[in-house]
């Protein structure tokens, strides 16, 4: 859910963050770069999705397997605290275990240091319970500011998932602040652009046919080229089966497509931090 002052604050940021767009990504030109992406907070990011989250996530889990399919699992730390048998699984399915704060904060609504003692707590979770260096991050209330792009690169992530507008052709692209980085850490940050997520099935503004529609749209051959992703909650998910049946289509049809690469993050930050000839730092 996005406020209309994270809408505001999220275009300033952009306005004075550095960037350079990589253009074609490590699909190729002929492809489609698709990461699929789940932001996994279970109640701890709405306390009344309990039982939909337990649901969703099984479900989930398996449709993915079904399909061979991986993803890139947006974890709250505090799910990985009291339900680190799911993240085992995430880790076995071969997904990508990737950050969604430690409990679920907004970056937008919180100081600098208590963003940094958040995430920071959220990484050495993973480290040491589950052996997992988290490489990515997607915010909640998908709020970025420039305080979170230095705490990201200086705990180590290598990109971060956004919502990006609608422009003639989605784009890795990456990111700088003058005012981070330094000799110890990145000065650049990769951004996935993100092409939306389910939560209009949460709050009702679409109905599905225009939901199914809308996703069926990201992926005609007229977006080959481009990279970007895409993004579901289990929580949302496990609410109605209607809502999984979506979910299962939607998977279906991505796996019917050849022109389509699924990616996790990590995948997308290895090609270009390894392959791109773009990577020099930012000035
Ligand atoms: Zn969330």
């Amino acid at each position: 859910m996005t406020g209309i002052l994270d809408k505001i604050r999220r275009e300033w940021v952009r306005a004075t963050v550095l960037r350079r767009f990589l253009g074609t990504g490590p699909a190729g030109r002929d492809s489609i770069g698709l990461v699929v992406y789940l932001d996994y907070e279970r109640e701890f990011g709405n306390t009344a999705a309990k039982e939909p989250a337990r649901r969703g996530f099984e479900s989930v889990v398996s449709i993915l397997h079904e399909h061979g399919m991986r993803a890139t699992w947006n974890c709250v730390g505090l799910v990985g605290l009291h339900y680190p048998e799911t993240v085992e699984r995430l880790i076995e399915e071969g997904h990508e275990i990737a950050c969604h704060t430690h409990s679920h904060i907004s970056p937008s609504r919180v100081c600098k240091s208590d963003l940094h003692a958040d995430i920071a707590e959220a990484k050495s979770l993973f480290k040491e319970r589950f052996g997992v260096d988290l490489r990515g991050f997607h915010s909640p209330s998908d709020a970025w500011s420039r305080d979170l792009i230095g705490v990201l690169l200086r705990l180590g992530f290598e990109y971060d998932i956004a919502y990006e507008r609608q422009g003639p052709g989605r784009s890795i692209s990456l990111i700088s602040d003058r005012r981070h980085g330094g000799p110890k850490g990145r000065r650049v940050l990769l951004r996935v652009p993100s092409a939306g997520d389910d939560w209009s099935l949460f709050c009702g503004d679409r109905t599905p046919e225009e939901i199914r529609n809308g996703w069926a749209g990201l992926l005609t051959p007229g977006h080959r080229g481009e990279t970007f992703a895409l993004g579901f909650h289990p929580w949302i998910l496990g609410m109605r089966e209607g809502h999984m049946r979506l979910f299962r289509d939607f998977v279906e049809k991505v796996s019917s497509l050849g022109y389509v690469r699924v990616l996790t993050g990590r995948e997308v930050a290895e090609w270009a931090g390894n392959d791109s000839p773009d990577t020099t730092d930012l000035k």
